[in-house]
């Protein structure tokens, strides 16, 4: 018995890789029973018939599971944000930061198109940054046109399941392909064969790195209403509250109106940024609402 990853699903078959390769792989086994679907990214036990061929025995215990692209095991997510065209957006992106928190996907703030910044933006972008290193989150700039940027992101992806995230238009496609150059004919060439544009949706893929990991050729987090995250766990999908919350007097206390707050005094002096504290009270408000209309 071998082992391996799902890294395409497509009619049926399920294509398993491992240092020997890639085996094309239909069902077996008692995870029918159990009524498990193998996703992309499932870590497998496989039987393997030859050196191209085989059957999937069993699926290993996921440590998550995304339904936007459906993928399993992802490691982490690299959140991309141009400082111009679309212009940056803290709220967005600190949306986008409770999402992944939330599926317990680590974090990798990736500044896009930063060719595109002009000197007095500068400044500000770089109050932004500070305020997310401070928290402890990875911040990288990224520009298609400067090479040694491109590569700066590369060793973030090693060994790692990593998934792009962003709004449309900030430039996940164009560093997927910066980062994997014969991705783009790939992609290409797979839209042609199957007679489809680029942006109808299509099978999920993993693509393996040569250095070691894999990325999702599909962005994740599409949707970003606030579906299974409780009010009561947005505080521990930001960090900087998460590690105050011990100190509030009250246990389950929200951090809105309570006395003895850890979290709002910290906001007061100026230990957790007022953005973030701000863009908590929204979400939190917006997690209420949504409550109330199911
Ligand atoms: P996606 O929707 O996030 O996949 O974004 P795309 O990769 O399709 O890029 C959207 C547009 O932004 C395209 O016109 C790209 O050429 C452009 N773009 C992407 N990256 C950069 C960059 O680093 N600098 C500049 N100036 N433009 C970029
Ligand atoms: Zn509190």
């Amino acid at each position: 018995m071998e082992q391996g990853r799902i890294i395409k699903a497509l009619s049926g078959f399920y294509y398993v890789e491992n240092e020997q390769g890639i085996f094309q792989c239909r069902g077996r086994g008692n995870f029918r029973k159990r009524k498990i679907t193998p996703l992309v990214g499932d870590l497998v036990d496989f039987e393997a018939e030859n050196r191209t061929d085989g059957y999937v025995l069993g699926v290993h215990e996921r440590k998550n599971e995304l339904v936007r692209p459906p993928i399993s095991n992802v490691d982490q997510a690299v959140l991309v944000f141009s400082t111009e065209e679309p212009s940056f957006s803290p709220l967005l992106l600190d949306k986008f930061l409770v999402h992944v928190e939330a599926n317990l996907i680590k974090p990798v703030i990736c500044l896009s198109k930063i060719d595109l910044l002009e000197d007095k933006q500068e400044e500000e972008m770089q109050s932004y940054e500070d305020v997310y290193r401070e928290i402890g989150y990875e911040i990288i700039n990224t520009s298609i046109f400067v090479q040694e940027t491109i590569e700066a992101l590369r060793p973030y992806l090693i060994d790692k399941v990593s998934v792009f995230a962003g709004q449309s238009g900030v430039g996940k496609s164009s560093l997927l392909n910066a980062l994997r150059p014969e991705l783009e004919l790939e992609t290409k060439e797979i839209s042609k064969s199957l007679g489809r544009g680029k942006h109808t949706t299509r099978h999920v893929e993993l693509i393996p790195l040569d250095e070691g990991g894999y990325v999702a050729d599909t962005p994740g987090f599409s949707s970003l209403d606030f579906h299974g995250v409780e009010a009561e766990e947005l505080s521990l999908c930001f960090p900087e509250m998460k590690e105050r919350i011990h100190g509030c007097k009250f246990r389950g206390c929200t951090h809105v109106n309570e006395p003895k707050c850890a979290v709002k005094e910290a906001v007061e002096n100026g230990e957790i940024a007022s953005s973030r504290y701000a863009h908590y009270l929204q979400f939190l408000e917006e997690i209420k609402s949504q409550k109330r209309r199911y």
